[in-house]
């Protein structure tokens, strides 16, 4: 394999189709496409395939736009930010694909075909019938069909000067071996024969997906087309086409990536498994206008983009090391196309929360801030950003999720109702007691600022004085607070539930357990 014999920068594109909401294995293939563009100093181009007027879905490219900025990924040149080659949606640019495909008609590597649906019907039924291999317009079958092949050229003129609806057709040959050097798999060889003559222009004028997406690829000056599994079996037929067209010098490199497996690890990953699963195959909701359901997104769900970015990276490539955390920069630093593996990823769900987690933590107390306080509002609390900001603090390293962090703080907002009847029953002996009690008093006399550092301090000041090791009666004197017997850091809890809410707690357990 050879990455750098080209003369010319590299330039790979991601070309989506606005058929409906991206779907997370579109995104992945989308960063792959960046890093690579990024780590080699190249360019990444975002074009939008919407020849297929049938599966157009209003709202979905900006869909897209806005999913790729989400998660950080820069578009170099394409429908939203312009460029040499504009435009860059593809129903902009029929007459290109046109000329491209009336050239190929002429130079004979392409015929048209008027045979209607019903005539396209009745020879597969015949084939069918007959128990051909294969039941496609192709090299044999061609010839008992309607096209410019077999009607005399007067009938053809005839039938177009007529407005005819017709569709233009690759000549594809009957015995020829098409070989492909993918980076990631290999030489793909495939014999032509299993090639149908595939419609490259409809009857409405617009290009197939193959005849656009191989001359725009050409004329965007493509490099490596980096893609999913799925567009495997097409790429042959892509190899041919470039060598009609006259292009093969040019011919960009292939990758196809691994596809995305269910968790279990069998089979393609669905919408469905998702459902199952309880977690979403697409970056952001999507709100189907028709149909009024809303599909989840991961952005919605509480994942930071990083993290997202940071787990799709390892679902096909890993960089073999030990290291699992990688900021964007890193990314495109330790990329590349030799790493991406063969085989399907394993959609493991938990390892994006296990990064989820990793990067929750890192966020700022005051970022995470509003959210909690937004949190407690709607269950009816005040909060300020700055009791917020600590319960940040108090509680990050334990979530997954921002939106974890209020749930998770019950014990701060609730004074306890119910006190753990283990704990009571192993902890709450005669020096639990009169240490609640000598606690609760040393706290009633201190007069200083009650943070966690002096309430510490008063606490195994007062433990000393009444000759208690502080060590035997903590988890009680947690149950006293707060009800259970496990929890985050003691001291800060109760510098956020302030002074008094503190001394209420120590009263309240000092009556109820005793
Ligand atoms: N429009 C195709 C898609 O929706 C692009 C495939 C390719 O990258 O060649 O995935």
């Amino acid at each position: 394999m050879n990455q750098t014999n080209q003369s010319s920068e590299v330039r790979v594109r991601f070309a989506p189709s606005p058929t409906g909401p991206l779907h997370i294995g579109g995104v992945r293939t989308a960063l792959y496409n960046y890093l690579f563009a990024r780590k080699m100093g190249g360019k990444m181009l975002l074009r939008i395939e919407d020849t297929d007027q049938n599966r157009f879905v209003p709202g979905a490219e900006d869909y897209i736009i806005e999913a790729l900025n989400w998660v950080g990924i820069q578009i170099d040149e394409g429908q939203s930010v312009g460029g040499p080659d504009a435009p860059y949606r593809q129903s902009e640019r029929k007459g290109i694909y046109q000329k491209e495909a009336f050239r190929l008609v002429n130079e004979g590597k392409a015929y048209y075909a008027f045979d209607t649906p019903d005539e396209l019907d009745a020879m597969r039924a015949r084939l069918e019938a007959a128990n051909a291999p294969a039941a496609q317009y192709n090299a044999i079958t061609r010839m008992q069909m309607k096209n410019s092949l077999t009607l005399p050229p007067a009938d053809v003129q005839a039938r177009m000067d007529a407005g005819e609806p017709y569709v233009i057709r690759l000549k594809t040959p009957h015995k020829e071996e098409v070989r492909l050097n993918d980076l990631i798999r290999g030489w793909v060889n495939v014999h032509s024969s299993a090639i149908d003559d595939k419609v490259l222009l409809k009857s409405d004028g617009l290009p197939t997906y193959h005849l656009a997406n191989v001359v725009d690829d050409h004329l965007m000056k493509i490099t490596h087309v980096i893609r999913g599994e799925e567009w495997l079996p097409s790429a042959p037929l892509h190899v041919l086409l470039y060598r009609y067209l006259g292009w093969e010098d040019t011919m960009p490199q292939f990758a196809h990536l691994p596809l995305l497996l269910k968790p279990e690890g069998n089979g393609k990953l669905s919408k469905r498994d998702a459902d199952l699963g309880n977690f979403p195959v697409f970056p952001l909701q999507w709100n189907d206008k028709e149909t009024g359901n809303v599909a989840r997104g991961f952005r919605e769900d509480g994942y930071l983009p990083a993290a997202l970015v940071n787990f799709l990276a390892f679902l096909g490539w890993n960089p073999g090391t030990e290291q699992e955390l990688f900021s964007m920069d890193e990314l495109i630093e330790a990329f590349s196309i030799e790493k991406i593996q063969k085989g399907g990823a394993r959609f493991d769900i938990d390892k994006a929360k296990w990064f989820n987690h990793q990067y929750i933590r890192q966020v700022a107390d005051s970022e995470l801030a509003p959210r909690i306080q937004m949190d407690a509002q709607a269950a009816g609390f005040d909060c300020s950003l700055e009791k917020a900001a600590k319960i940040a603090a108090l509680l990050k390293e334990r979530v997954n999720f921002a939106g974890d962090i209020f749930p998770e703080a019950r014990t701060i907002f609730y004074t306890p109702d119910t006190y753990d009847e283990t704990i009571r029953a192993t902890k709450w002996n005669d020096d639990a007691q009169r240490a609640v009690g000598a606690f609760r008093d040393a706290l009633r006399a201190y007069e200083g600022d009650f943070v966690a550092e002096n309430i510490k301090h008063t606490l195994s000041e007062a433990m000393q004085q009444a000759g208690i090791k502080q060590g035997k009666i903590m988890q009680a004197m947690r149950l006293a607070l707060t009800g259970s017997g496990t929890g985050p850091d003691l001291m800060l809890t109760m510098e956020i539930i302030g002074r008094d809410e503190t001394l209420v707690r120590l009263h309240q357990a000092l009556e109820r357990l005793n």
